[in-house]
């Protein structure tokens, strides 16, 4: 399986953010899940990378020219796919994954696990997207799309289809047991 993290460009400001997210790459690597990811060394991004290659799994990075220029790409990837722009970015990821999780992060995490969730939503794929929520930090996100449930803007089932994990195993199990939504226009 390989999974694709959406995560923070910085670590936050609590040591929990790096630690949750050293454990997680470690249990793909000792369970031979793959990463992809944005391809960087900053943040949450390089210490889920550094964690899976120091486990022995494999890591894909899928890199902007923008910011590889920049050198802030990882540089002992498996592979690193350097694209065009965030576009090319985004649909690379989204190929290469079997699934999608965002760890706590800013407005680029948030950005790229809508876009994959309304991918679902419209059919586009039939992968899972989940949130990985340490110490809470989604909760006031799901509680606004609860809202949107409530007052008629999002069916039930696109709130229902998402994976919410707090461990490693609960990602994964979550992953395997995912059934898609009916395709919103269907
Ligand atoms: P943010 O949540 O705003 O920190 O942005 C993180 C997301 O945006 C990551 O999942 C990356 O795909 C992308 N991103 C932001 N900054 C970088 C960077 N310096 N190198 C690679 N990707 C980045």
């Amino acid at each position: 399986m390989k999974v694709a993290v959406y995560c923070g460009s910085r670590s936050g400001n609590e040591p929990l953010y790096a630690e949750k997210a050293k454990e997680l790459g470690e249990f793909f690597g000792n369970n031979g899940i793959d990463l992809v990811f944005g391809g960087g060394h900053v943040g949450l991004m390089g210490i889920i990378a550094d964690a899976v290659l120091a486990s022995g799994g494999k890591v894909y990075g899928v890199i902007p020219e923008h910011l590889r220029d920049r050198e802030l790409a990882h540089t002992g990837l498996t592979e690193l796919f350097v694209v065009k722009d965030m576009h090319e970015r985004k649909a690379k990821m989204a190929e290469l994954a079997d699934g999608f999780v965002a760890l706590p992060g800013g407005i680029g995490t948030l950005e790229e696990i809508f876009e994959v969730w309304t991918w679902a939503q419209l059919g586009v794929h039939q992968k899972p997207c989940a949130f990985y929520n340490v110490n809470g930090f989604y909760n006031p996100l799901l509680e606004m799309v609860k809202t949107m449930v409530a007052t008629g803007f999002v069916s039930q089932q696109y709130l229902d289809m998402i994976v919410l994990a707090q461990t490693p195993t609960d990602l994964v199990d979550g992953f395997r047991a995912y059934a898609p939504p009916q395709e919103k226009w269907a």
